[in-house]
């Protein structure tokens, strides 16, 4: 079965991602079976995404009841769910007033954002080495990794990168002609890297010393990943610090594509009538699912289980000695192994029934369903050990 698929899909499909590793045919919670059968515990939740895990019959409630309501408006019209799910983020954010714009991703989020950006009149922008913010050329643009970059230039221009985590870097960098400061709190797609305490409030006094907006995307990290509402909202990451603007996606509605570009206080004005627009954004039934999603979340109290499942799940993989460090915040979860074997271990794990996720040669990364279990989490520390050795990690 899975060969037919693989196939197919080389037949048909362009090849950007390299070819598939299986073909997925079903999920229920943390769990998904494939086209043979066999039946994985999913550790990476679509990269961050399926915060509720899969087929959640709240979401699937959400949906159904939505569509078969009201499923598409053009954006000449204003919905329910749309102006709810406004008002519910900018309530989680609780950063005073602002506005929100919808997209369908993350990367749309930060185009838009990338925009109202620009609509202060400076060009400038200052970004982090490492950083991840999507592959349209705006958002590619104010990615760091030349491999993505470059084949892809010239792309808008006028963007620094500097050393993520280097407060001085930040300060030499950041100008009077600077529009914003764009970080991610802990930056995902590196592996979850995360900053030394305190570089968020650093990166918010520098703005502000330059009248520079400063921009946070959470499209990984925002939703509930690491165990509150936004990543800057941890104690150990930016307690206190309050952003201009904040991207999110992944999470929101919990599979369902939507991203959303949150603007708080004067930066929710800089988008003005014919400065940018969307199709699908806001649509009734993305904003119908992100409700669900949230709604969710505070209902089964999946901020708490983030945390409390997180934090088992980092003890057990630092237990073992060829873990070399062990990072992160709820289930955004790093990890280094002694030696380039992420692959190996990734291919390992899959063997073993569970799906985890090679972010570089030396790095695995977790995201699991905010609904993991503590069952499912022990009997993957029980695999741990016989995973890494059939890696080759020593
Ligand atoms: C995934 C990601 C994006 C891009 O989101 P897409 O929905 O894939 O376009 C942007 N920023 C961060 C931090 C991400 O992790």
């Amino acid at each position: 079965m899975q060969e037919r698929y693989a196939a197919r899909y080389a037949r048909s499909l362009m090849n950007t991602f390299g070819p598939p590793r299986l073909t997925l045919v079903r999920g229920e919670g943390a769990h998904v079976w494939d086209a043979d059968g066999t039946e994985y515990v999913d550790l990476l939740g679509g990269i961050a995404v399926n915060a509720l895990g899969h087929a959640h019959p709240a979401l699937v409630r959400a949906v159904t009841t939505q569509l078969q309501t009201l499923g598409h408006v053009s954006n000449f019209f204003a919905t329910e769910p749309q102006i709810g799910l406004a008002e519910k983020l900018l309530a989680l954010l609780d950063a005073g007033p602002g506005k929100v714009f919808f997209t369908n991703s993350g990367t749309e989020a930060n185009e838009a954002a990338f925009k109202l950006t620009r609509r202060t009149g400076r060009t400038h922008v200052v970004a982090a080495e490492g950083g991840f913010h999507g592959r349209t050329m705006g958002a590619l643009a104010l990615t760091s990794k030349a491999a993505y970059r470059e084949p892809f230039e010239p792309l808008p221009g006028d963007v620094t990168f500097v050393p993520y985590g280097d407060e001085q870097a930040l300060a030499d960098a950041v100008t009077d002609q600077t529009a914003a400061v764009l970080l991610e709190p802990l930056q995902g797609e590196a592996g979850v890297e995360v900053p030394p305490a305190g570089y968020l409030a650093s990166a918010r006094r520098i703005a502000d010393e330059h009248g520079a907006l400063l921009w946070l995307d959470e499209v990984q990290t925002g939703m509930g990943r690491t165990g509150a509402w936004f990543a800057h909202h941890l104690d150990s990451l930016g307690a206190g610090v309050r952003p201009d603007v904040v991207t999110v996606a992944k999470g929101l509605a919990g599979g369902f594509p939507i991203g959303a570009c949150l603007a708080v206080g004067a930066a929710g004005d800089l988008l003005q009538p014919g400065n940018h627009g969307t199709t699908f954004g806001g649509n009734p039934v993305a904003c119908s699912a992100a409700l669900a999603v949230i709604g969710t979340i505070e209902a089964e109290g999946l901020l708490e289980r983030a945390r409390v499942v997180g934090q088992q799940l980092r003890e057990g993989l630092a237990a073992d000695p060829r873990v070399t460090d062990v990072r992160g915040e709820g289930l955004l979860i790093g990890l280094d192994l002694a030696g380039e074997r992420a692959a190996e271990v990734f291919a390992a794990a899959l063997e073993a029934g569970f799906i985890v996720n090679n972010p570089t040669p030396t790095r695995i990364r977790l995201a699991p369903p905010l609904v993991l279990t503590e069952e499912d989490a022990a009997a993957f520390l029980d695999a741990w050990p016989t995973i890494l050795t059939q890696g080759g990690v020593s």
